[in-house]
């Protein structure tokens, strides 16, 4: 046996990198929601989340901390909102760099609380918010400058992949997806929200995402957010269908808020996800989480359900 493959051997049994593990086939456990985690947590759901990585650390710490506890093989830094574009309307305007490297050391010291140095850190990377041109006065440029500077960031400070997400617009998503590719050294997630109906917001279905995000060099492509698993399913279903050799990734809200008392309540239950957690596992995709609604208790349940119980008792 040669010498290269023995010193693969060796650095593996320290750490498989999130690439090997995908390759590898098996089922990797994500996080649950950020921002509804923070609102539990006391964020207004006015005031903008990447701010607590400043002012609330111990939160952004705790809520890794959780996940990782919960059975997360895969945590989302707080970082979703952190693009120039979005910054702009912020006190955090000329602070990219600094609100996405400190959030990704949040997440690794949430880990370490967690005695999880196994679970993946995923760079965060949500839209610009604004449309773009010919829709909208945003250029292809500013765009792909802002995604660029936000994943340089991410990737400068150590994370194990990025991950594009809630996007309804194409061309926004593909700039994101290339942008980040462009960096490289890591995978790139690109997953895209979709609405009742199974098209985004901007009629994005689920075929034209899987060929155009595969074709922007993602190396798992998905859909999150949206109304919960009776959207998110029959898209992975397509995709899939659509292109069977591509990992798919499905982080569903869970359902569809209900004001009760000015407080946004989603209705599915931790066992809600865990069916949900199971039947993505029979599918044979890459990636199962949580997004909006979704808790540590519904990644505990999901981490059971699918063979991964890590939470120690009595926690
Ligand atoms: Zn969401």
């Amino acid at each position: 046996m040669s010498n290269e493959s023995t010193r693969t051997r060796e650095s593996a049994s320290i750490r498989v990198s999130l690439a090997e593990a995908l390759a590898a086939g098996h089922l990797l456990l994500a996080d649950g929601g950020t921002g509804t985690a923070l609102q539990a947590e006391g964020l207004d759901a006015g005031e903008y989340p990447e701010l607590w990585n400043f002012d609330n650390s111990d939160a952004i710490r705790r809520l890794a901390q959780r996940y990782a506890e919960a059975g997360s093989d895969i945590v989302y830094t707080n970082t979703f909102g952190g693009n120039r574009i979005v910054l702009r309307s912020h006190v955090l305007a000329d602070r990219v760099a600094e609100v996405n490297k400190l959030a990704v050391q949040l997440a690794r010291e949430g880990l370490a609380a967690a005695g999880r140095s196994d679970c993946y850190v995923v760079g965060a990377i949500g839209p610009t918010g604004d449309m773009l041109d010919p829709y909208g006065d945003l250029t292809h440029e500013e765009a792909r400058d802002a995604f660029l500077a936000q994943a340089t960031a991410l990737v400068d400070a150590g994370v194990d992949a990025l991950v594009c997400e809630s996007f309804a617009a194409i061309e926004e998503a593909a700039i994101a997806v290339e942008a980040a590719r462009s960096v490289a050294r890591v995978p790139v997630i690109a997953s895209m929200t979709f609405e009742q109906g199974g098209r985004t917001m901007m009629g994005v279905t689920p075929e034209l995402a899987v060929q155009r995000l595969t074709d922007a060099g993602a190396a798992v492509v998905g859909a999150n957010c949206s109304i919960g698993p009776e959207v998110v399913e029959p898209v992975i279903l397509k995709m899939r269908d659509a292109s069977p050799e591509t990992k798919l990734l499905a982080k569903p809200n869970a359902g569809m808020p209900q004001l009760i008392d000015n407080q946004s309540v989603f209705p599915l239950s931790p066992a809600d996800l865990a069916a949900f957690a199971v039947r993505m596992k029979d599918l044979g995709i890459a990636i199962v989480g949580g997004c909006c609604g979704t808790n540590a208790e519904h990644i505990v349940a999901m981490a059971r359900a699918v063979g991964k119980c890590r939470r120690a008792t009595g926690r």
